[in-house]
């Protein structure tokens, strides 16, 4: 059973019973409505609270991701990394994965070559992106170099605004005030177990492997 009612700037809504679901409720954007799937069982007045609940989840949630934009989406991010490969590092760092992160504390970004993975710190998200660019390019240079050696740097300096925005990194740094944001850090053979799950508690974010300048 389902009903379909308008509304009022985001489309409309349609709710969907089923006898099968018991507690569980949830709702998805499909296209110009969003469609909420509740429990057949539900009495008129919870479901309609219920409802409303999870259009405001929906919403909200669309409000947060359009006012960042459509450069902090994940996929813009991959398909970004994946152009800088091509163009810097000739296609050869293949990243399993590349996505932002808010919990990174002590780094701009981190890369796990073990796993091929790639995380930015969201608050790169404000600055210009060429600083994105040379972060990505830094993490992407560790899928071929995994500490930072000379040839990793050989394979960094490709990107040719590097010395810029390391300097622009670094005046960030300075300004707020963050000391561990001052220096590059931890090779990965210095990685600690369980540090490369990406669901992890916390793991993202100071993660060996990581990276920054
Ligand atoms: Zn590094």
């Amino acid at each position: 059973m389902s009903d379909v009612a308008p509304l009022s700037d985001a489309g409309s809504v349609e709710i969907r019973r089923s006898a099968r679901r018991r507690r569980t409720v949830s709702a998805y954007r499909d296209g110009d409505r969003i469609v909420v799937l509740v429990p057949a069982r539900l009495s008129k007045a919870e479901e309609r609270r219920l409802v409303t609940e999870m259009v405001e989840r929906v919403t909200s949630r669309e409000a947060v991701l359009a006012r960042r934009g459509p450069r902090a989406s994940d996929g813009a991010l991959a398909e970004r990394s994946e152009r800088l490969s091509r163009e810097h590092l000739g296609s050869l760092a293949q990243p399993t994965s590349v996505r932002w992160v808010a919990n990174m504390e002590h780094r701009w970004g981190s890369c796990t070559p073990a796993d091929g993975t790639i995380r930015l710190s969201h608050r790169l998200q404000s600055m210009p992106a060429w600083v994105i660019d040379y972060v990505l390019v830094h993490e992407l240079s560790h899928l071929l170099e995994p500490g930072h050696g000379p040839e990793f740097w050989d394979l960094v300096a490709r990107y040719p605004r590097t010395e810029r925005a390391r300097g622009f990194l670094e005046g960030v740094a300075v300004a707020a005030q963050l000391p561990g944001l001052s220096d590059c850090v931890p090779s990965p053979a210095e990685s600690s177990p369980g540090s490369s799950s990406p669901e992890g508690p916390s793991p993202d974010g100071d993660s060996p492997g990581g990276l920054l300048f």
